[in-house]
């Protein structure tokens, strides 16, 4: 046991993107901010695609010239191909959006996050090689956090501890708070293939969403470097039955999807297949006493509209802005922490609304856009991850005139 002397005014368990972001915001607004990272980066990741809401905050985060200097690629738009082939027209963003905010990138991950820690590290955070094993808790509140590894034991105290580990769930699991969402029961796997075709023009750096029968999906995302980063997303039974063999059912998939393997005709794979029996989850409670969770930390429900890194960086600049306030005032209840939490919900509540309407087959984007001319913008708006804070009862009740709206989440 080794507790430092000096505290931190905030801890942050794991330096993905939320965990830099957070971490930067509050340094910038004068908090001694330490990030715990277990990894050794660049270390891989998946979740490639970034939608265009991000713009704002990496702006403020000043990554946008960074992002332009980069060789991610640029994507303009997402098209969706049905079973039997049929391309819809790509759902361009520059249809509800003007200029460069219109546009946005297809990440390596490994280079992003790298960029994101660096950044963090810039704005006078310190960045530590080290697993954190517990929250400490005084009572209910947090007060710092206990290592693993090299320095194992050592506790370090902070006014606030902000779990951004990911699928990790530092928190969630420490309390018990994280369950699966049985509503969207969905396995994954995914692989990478060199020389997988690119499209024309501006529509080379879109994703492509090939549909595959019965409601699963593939998301084709061209990565630098002539790669591709290509998974398939279904339900568990059918994806993979009562087995665990991933490649298997990835190359079963990828070869039954016509339009799919049409465009992978001269690439290579390479890699291994990685995946998930089980994607989606949240966590019953996302804020306390002196504790707060971002990112995939938080919850995590399905990859179809790429709106995790959109919401790891939202939940991350709001939240930072509730830590922010409540170290000011001294008070860091989980009233002030959270405080950001309605409106952050209620964003994802019409993110889960669009999922379950994506998964089901009475449903089709191109069908809506067609009923309800007036609410493609609003559609194209939700694609985008423009979300939070935003009135979209017009749009959710058309909605419901195609597809059922979902119970209440985790019930
Ligand atoms: C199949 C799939 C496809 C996806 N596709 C997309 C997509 O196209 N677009 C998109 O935007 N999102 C996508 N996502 C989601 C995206 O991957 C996540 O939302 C995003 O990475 C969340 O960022 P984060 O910072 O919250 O967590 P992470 O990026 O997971 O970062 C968490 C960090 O915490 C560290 N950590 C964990 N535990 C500890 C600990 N105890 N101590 C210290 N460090 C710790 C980890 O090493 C990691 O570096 C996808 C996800 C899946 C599963």
């Amino acid at each position: 046991m080794n507790p430092t002397s000096s505290p931190y005014d905030v801890a942050v368990i794991g330096g993905g993107p939320a965990g830099a972001a957070a971490a930067t915001f509050l340094s910038r607004a004068g908090h001694r901010c330490v990030v715990f990272e277990q990894a050794k980066f660049p270390r891989y990741h998946i979740g490639e695609s970034l939608i265009p809401h991000t713009h704002g905050i990496l702006d403020r985060l000043g990554l946008l010239p960074k992002m332009r200097d980069s060789h991610f690629p640029v994507k303009h738009s997402v098209r969706f191909v049905s079973p039997e082939g049929t391309e819809s027209t790509p759902f361009y963003f520059s249809e509800t959006i003007e200029g460069d905010r219109a546009r946005t990138w297809q990440v390596e991950r490994g280079e992003f996050d790298v960029m994101m820690l660096e950044n963090a590290r810039e704005n006078g955070v310190e960045v530590r090689d080290a697993a954190v094993k517990e929250v400490i808790f005084e009572g209910d509140r947090a007060t710092g956090v206990r290592l693993n590894g090299a320095t194992n034991g050592e506790e370090v105290k902070a006014r606030v501890v902000i779990d951004a580990s990911g699928r990790g769930c530092t928190i969630g699991r420490q309390l018990g708070l994280r369950e699966e969402l049985k509503d969207l029961r969905k396995a994954t796997a995914w692989s990478y293939y060199r020389g997988g075709k690119r499209l024309p023009g501006i529509d080379a750096g879109e994703t492509t969403m090939f549909m595959i029968p019965g409601g699963g999906w593939f998301w084709y995302i061209p990565l630098p470097n002539d790669i591709v980063s290509v998974g398939v997303v279904a339900d568990p039974d059918y994806l993979l039955g009562k087995s665990d063999n991933l490649e298997e059912a990835y190359l079963r998939e990828v070869a039954l999807c016509k339009g799919l393997s049409a465009r992978l005709a001269n690439a290579e794979r390479f890699g291994p297949v990685r995946g998930s029996r089980q994607l989606a989850y949240r966590n019953r409670q996302t804020c306390g006493d002196g504790w707060v969770m971002i990112g995939d930390a938080r919850a995590f429900l399905d990859p179809i509209y790429s709106s995790g890194l959109y919401l790891a960086l939202g939940s991350a600049e709001l939240a930072a802005g509730c830590a922010d306030a409540a170290l000011k005032s001294g008070d860091v209840s989980a009233a002030q922490l959270g405080a950001f939490e309605p409106a952050l919900w209620e964003g994802v509540g019409v993110i889960r609304r669009l999922i379950h309407a994506f998964y089901d087959p009475q449903f089709s984007f191109p069908k809506f856009a067609e009923r309800f001319p007036e609410q493609r913008a609003a559609l194209i708006d939700c694609l985008i991850g423009d979300v939070v804070g935003k009135d979209l009862t017009a749009f959710t009740a058309a909605l419901e005139q195609m597809t059922p709206p979902p119970g209440p989440l985790g019930g």
